[in-house]
C-alpha cells in the first residue's frame, strides 16, 4: 500500500501538520480545509473504507470518537459545536482510500449536506 498517501503520511515519508499520534492512530490537519478546523482522525493500519473493518478493527474505529471528544476539547477554534464526517464510495466523494474521519469545526454547516 505504499502509493496510498495516507500511509506514506503514517509513515513520514510526506509531512503532515499532525495534532495527536499513538500506535493505532493519527489526527493531522487537513492539506485543503473546508472549516476552520479540518482534521483527519485514521487507523495506522491500512484500512480502505467502512465496508472493510474487521469486527476487531470496528472496535478501534469506536474508540476514535473518545480520541475526537479530546482533540474538540482542545481546539480553541471549536465553540458551537462540531461534525464528524465519514464519506465510503463515489457517490458519497471518498477520494482517498483509506479510512478517515473528518472532524470539521469553527463556522455553521448546512443540513443536508451538498
Ligand atoms: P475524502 O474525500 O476521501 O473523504 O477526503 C480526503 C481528504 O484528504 C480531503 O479532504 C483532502 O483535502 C485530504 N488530503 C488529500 N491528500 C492529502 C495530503 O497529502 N495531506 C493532507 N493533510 N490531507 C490530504
Ligand atoms: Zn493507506
Amino acid at each position: 500500500m505504499d502509493e496510498c498517501i495516507f500511509c506514506q503520511i503514517v509513515k513520514k515519508e510526506i509531512p503532515a501538520n499532525i495534532v495527536y499520534e499513538d500506535k493505532e492512530k493519527l489526527a493531522f490537519r487537513d492539506i485543503n480545509p473546508q472549516a476552520p478546523v479540518h482534521i483527519l482522525v485514521i487507523p495506522k493500519k491500512h484500512i480502505s473504507s467502512v465496508l472493510e473493518m474487521s469486527e476487531k478493527e470496528q472496535e478501534l474505529i469506536g474508540n476514535f470518537f473518545s480520541l475526537i471528544k479530546e482533540i474538540v476539547k482542545k481546539e480553541t477554534k471549536v465553540k458551537n459545536g462540531f461534525r464528524v464526517v465519514v464519506n465510503c464510495g463515489s457517490d458519497a466523494g471518498q477520494a482517498v482510500a483509506h479510512l478517515h474521519f473528518h472532524l470539521l469545526a469553527g463556522r455553521k454547516f448546512s443540513w443536508p449536506p451538498g
